[in-house]
């Protein structure tokens, strides 16, 4: 796989790099580390996306050279002649808009670069890990082959961005000594230092978001024993903080941060029901739970858009589903978390009490 792509990339010319929409870390920063990395080998590229990069990435140096899809002769053009079209971060073409059927339809041999599970089969070639912690690592694993002397302090930020995004900031079970390994070289390589760039992605909230998040946290309920929390983002919240919503990024681990909880869910009010993202603890998977109400993506962290005539229908249904595809554990014997000794106590302060 890695030497076919490789072999691509040494033979060709033209280039397509594209990502999901509203790309994150790992999306935006794959794709400008292979971008920059193709023109640094001399190639013709162009990076396109059918959205603009997130306020939260539009600091990362070579996003201004990403391309919003505008339709115009230029892009149908460059699409048409491109010899190959990388695809990153998402084995879906819905989730690349207008530029999916574009890419799909072109005659560029098409190449899938991602790290999520159970691929669409309309690419020409899969360079696909689901254990990667990133695409981020793929794309490196690319530019390890064919030359990482080309590794400057642009590649190696955007490569660094993409893959500690993705791990949470090395803290996910896919953060391994080859990780860190791959970090130290990009670090050595580009010269670059992490504190910047953690500080351009963690340190400038604004205010309405801030508040966006109070009012979130203040919406958190638990419910199977406690094991399952969930909030919300409605409209109304996004309205009354002046907040937008991409400032819910990252909260759902929030939700998830609760003791006690395996499994959290952040469901966001959409025109016809709800936007989830569902996030679990390490040995807990919501993905298939996330896959059958028609979304996707990791065993820990997943995402699906579930229509309903209401948000609130989408809420019950999506937490009735949960016992389905999570084991959780028996609830306490008394329910309410306490041993009978904490009982027979309260019980005896309860009648001290009125006899008073
Ligand atoms: P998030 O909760 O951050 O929006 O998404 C978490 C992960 O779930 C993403 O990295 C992506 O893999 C997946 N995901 C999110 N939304 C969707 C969706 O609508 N469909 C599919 N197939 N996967 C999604
Ligand atoms: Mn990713």
């Amino acid at each position: 796989m890695l030497d076919d792509v490789c072999a691509l990339i040494r033979e060709n010319e033209r280039f397509v790099v594209t990502t999901h929409l509203r790309p994150d870390g790992d999306a935006l920063g794959s794709q400008v580390g292979l971008g920059l990395f193709l023109e640094a080998l001399g190639k013709d590229v162009l990076m396109l996306n059918s959205d603009s990069p997130p306020y939260n990435l539009d600091w990362l140096p070579g996003s201004e050279e990403v391309e919003v899809f505008d339709a115009s002769l230029h892009q149908h053009g460059a699409i048409a002649e491109a010899d190959v079209a990388f695809v990153l971060d998402t084995n879906d073409e819905e989730r690349l808009g207008h530029v999916g059927s574009m890419v799909r339809k072109s005659g560029a041999t098409k190449v899938l670069v991602d790290h999520h599970l159970d691929p669409e089969r309309w690419f020409d070639l899969f360079f696909v890990r689901d254990s990667a912690a990133a695409t981020g690592e793929l794309v490196y694993e690319i530019i390890e082959q064919i030359d990482p002397s080309r590794i400057n302090e642009r590649i190696a930020t955007a490569v660094y961005t993409a893959i500690m995004t993705d791990t949470g900031s090395f803290r996910y079970s896919s953060v391994t000594p080859r990780i860190h390994r791959i970090i130290a070289d990009l670090l050595e390589r580009g010269e670059i230092e992490p504190a910047p760039i953690h500080e351009q992605l963690f340190d400038r909230k604004s205010m309405p978001g801030l508040r966006l998040l109070g009012r979130m946290l203040n919406r958190i309920r638990l419910c199977y024993d406690g094991q399952l929390a969930y909030s919300v983002v409605t409209q109304r919240m996004v309205e009354d903080t002046g907040a937008s919503w991409d400032d819910k990024d990252g909260f759902v681990n929030y939700v998830l941060s609760v003791e006690g909880v395996k499994a959290a869910l952040l469901f966001s009010e959409a025109n016809e029901g709800a936007k989830i993202s569902f996030r679990s603890e390490v040995d807990v998977r919501v993905d298939e739970w996330a896959r059958s109400f028609g979304g996707g993506g990791h065993k820990n962290a997943s995402g699906a858009y579930v229509k309903r005539p209401s948000f609130e229908e989408a809420i019950e249904d999506v937490i009735d589903a949960a016992d389905r595809y999570i084991e959780f554990d028996d609830p306490h014997p008394t329910g309410d978390g306490l041993t009978p000794e904490d009982e027979s106590y309260l019980q005896t302060l309860m009648e001290a009490k009125s006899d008073q």
